[in-house]
């Protein structure tokens, strides 16, 4: 699930995702069950990419910051479902931690 403000990989909370780059809020869809139970979230903060902390990531020089400017980030290539779709690379700014993606 991305932002469809700025394109950052959003988080699950709760029953909404929440961007963590500009804070945009939205339900989950398709969501069947509504207890009054509140879950308590398992590691929020980890699970911002697939579940791997960004900092063992590799990073990539010369890609720029649309947020800050910096030309390096981490990135991660992250493959979809079908077979004839391109690839999409997901960047993270080593300087703010913006989160961006961009198809291959
Ligand atoms: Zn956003
Ligand atoms: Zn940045």
């Amino acid at each position: 699930m991305f932002c469809p403000k700025c394109g950052a990989l959003m988080v699950r909370k709760g029953d909404k995702w929440v961007c963590p780059s500009c804070g945009y809020e939205m339900p989950i869809e398709g969501n069947p069950r509504k207890r009054g139970k509140v879950v308590a979230a398992k590691k929020p903060k980890e699970t911002i990419i697939m579940g791997s902390s960004y900092e063992n990531l590799p990073k990539i020089k010369g890609v720029v910051c649309p947020v800050c400017g910096n030309d390096e980030a981490y990135y991660r290539i992250v493959q979809t479902r079908a077979a004839d779709e391109p690839e999409t690379r997901i960047y993270i700014c080593t300087k703010c931690g913006h989160v961006w993606r961009e198809y291959a």
